[in-house]
């Protein structure tokens, strides 16, 4: 049995269902204790009664930055460490620029990014007073080579690339890593929605020619929130069956 992360404590935003839920199953079937964030309270308890001891589900809405520093200050307290912080909330309101309400670009921006930047900063200071932590932020193949319909998404996921890379700057002194993962097209709620024949016509365009899995995401995260990883700041990890080549 894989147990390398037995005594480790952490946070996974968006835990609730898709890929952050693969994320904080897989972290938990490894070992650590994981917190949870999410807003659908029904969602949350049923998973942290299947995780048993090693999942605390915390009803939250990471766009609220008072509540999420109180909460992460709470959870120091109550654990006295901190290992990683999965930036894994997110959301979509798609539609062509000229047609792109305000109410939909400022969403997609305020839960993508500022709710990253919310949990970052909260988690950072107390990783940097016990001079460890690793950080995961999701971004997205869009936020690298854009897409039709997506410029709320996609400025919202290259900003998150740009904060990935200041942030790892910034923390790296204090043995603090901070890196990212952009999956492609994963099959969840999000890409639920897609009419089969647009799925296909994506799915002809991936090198590995499929869509990919949450638990392919979740294993690229925990490589690098891992000691695995120890050399690693500052990366962009694609897990996208091909999509993006550099
Ligand atoms: P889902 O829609 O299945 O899940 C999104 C998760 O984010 C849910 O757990 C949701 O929980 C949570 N969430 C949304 N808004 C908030 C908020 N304000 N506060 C707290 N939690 C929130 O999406 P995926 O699993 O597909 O996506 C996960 C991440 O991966 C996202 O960042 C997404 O952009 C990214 N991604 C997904 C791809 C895909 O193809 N699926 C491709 C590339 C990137 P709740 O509703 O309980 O709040």
């Amino acid at each position: 049995m894989n147990s390398e992360f037995a005594g480790h404590v952490g946070i996974v935003t968006g835990g609730t269902r898709g890929i952050g839920r693969a994320i904080t199953e897989m972290l938990v079937a490894r070992g650590a204790k994981v917190y949870l964030f999410g807003r659908d309270a029904h969602a949350g308890q049923e998973l942290q009664q299947r995780l048993g001891s090693g999942g605390v589900f915390i009803p939250l809405d990471v766009t609220h930055g008072p509540l999420v520093e109180e909460t992460v200050e709470q959870i120091f307290a109550t654990e006295k460490r901190l290992d990683f912080l999965v930036n894994n909330a997110g959301i979509t309101r798609d539609n062509l620029l000229l047609r792109m309400k305000d109410d939909d670009w400022d969403a997609v921006l305020t839960t993508n990014l500022k709710g990253a930047y919310y949990c970052t900063k909260a988690v950072a200071r107390w990783m940097l007073k016990q001079r460890s932590g690793a950080i995961v932020n999701i971004v997205s193949v869009v936020g690298e080579i854009g897409n039709a319909g997506q410029a709320n998404y996609a400025a919202a996921k290259a900003g998150l690339i740009g904060f990935t890379k200041s942030v790892a700057r910034e923390l790296s002194s204090r043995g603090i890593r901070v890196n990212a993962v952009a999956p492609g097209l994963i099959e969840t709620a999000m890409t639920q929605h897609l009419p089969d024949e647009l799925k296909q016509r994506y799915a002809d365009q991936i090198p590995l020619g499929r869509f990919g899995r949450s638990e392919e995401v979740a294993e690229a995260v925990c490589f690098l929130l891992s000691p695995r990883a120890s050399y690693i700041t500052g990366q962009v990890l694609n897990v996208d069956g091909g999509m993006v080549m550099r």
